[in-house]
């Protein structure tokens, strides 16, 4: 909650509107009042947020919600076309156009950061847009480019998202008609011990793997992370893990 106060408050102030969506789809409210926003943020489970200047409508993208001044941050793109963003329902037009202001307002400015990650999560649907995917990035002078593997849930019986380019896909033929996860499942995870994801309503998940927060070791707004940290959920999480993975329903599927 404390960052997108933050981000609430920097982007109004350079003038932004700000919708909150629930989910994907939902626009739950618009607005460039402050306590409106923080309002609706805090009344939906999910959100989103992305900010618009409604006079200049070529000005909507998510990727002008980065401040100035943080040393590391993404841009996502996931299609490169239009007719794939269309199906998802994002304007992928104006999100390049946005990508290209911050690009364009970081040399303006002379600056190297924030370094600009274009990550492209590839599956079967997408993945013969990369060689143009890879001139672009190229020309628009992102600092680089992430050709990332997908998780997907139903994945067993195959399915058309899984990339023909196997070296994209976390899944392989199994011999028997299905697929299976490509790297062998081991009882270990270094990110147990790594760090923990906080949803945006604080309560503390193993991983994010964990989309749907079934596995709450804590919530912030009640505990201190220390204690939650070491607390019998998380121990009990962590043994279960190292004893037999696969009784874990997000580890299953997970490529860690
Ligand atoms: S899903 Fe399980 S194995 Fe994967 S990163 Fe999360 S805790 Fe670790």
């Amino acid at each position: 909650m404390k960052a997108y106060k933050h981000l609430v408050k920097y982007s109004l102030a350079q003038g932004y509107n700000i919708s909150v969506w629930d989910g994907e789809e939902w626009q739950v409210s618009h607005s460039n009042k402050y306590q409106n926003i923080i309002d609706a943020i805090e009344s939906v489970e999910e959100a989103n947020i992305v900010i618009r200047v409604p006079e200049y409508g070529n000005r909507v993208a998510w990727a002008l919600i980065i401040p100035f001044g943080l040393e590391d941050d993404e841009t996502v793109a996931d299609y490169t076309d239009n007719e794939f963003m269309m199906k998802w329902s994002l304007a992928y037009d104006k999100a390049q156009k946005g990508l290209m202001l911050l690009l364009e307002e970081r040399k303006k400015q002379g600056r190297e950061f924030p370094r600009i990650v274009l990550q492209f999560l590839v599956t079967g649907q997408n993945e013969h847009q990369i060689p143009s995917l890879k001139t672009w990035s190229k020309e628009i002078g992102v600092d680089e480019l992430q050709l990332k593997t997908t998780q997907i849930y139903d994945f067993e019986n195959g399915t058309e998202l899984i990339p023909s380019d196997l070296g994209y896909s976390r899944y392989i033929p199994d011999g028997k008609g299905t697929w299976k996860l490509k790297k062998q499942m081991e009882n270990k995870c270094w990110r147990m011990w790594q760090g923990a994801v906080v949803t945006w309503d604080g309560k503390v998940v193993p991983c994010c793997f964990d989309k749907d927060a079934k596995h709450v070791m804590g919530d912030l707004r009640v505990d201190l992370m220390g204690k939650i940290w070491h607390s019998m959920a998380y121990q009990q999480f962590r043994t279960q893990l190292l004893e037999d993975r696969s009784q874990i329903e997000i580890c299953r599927n997970c490529s860690e």
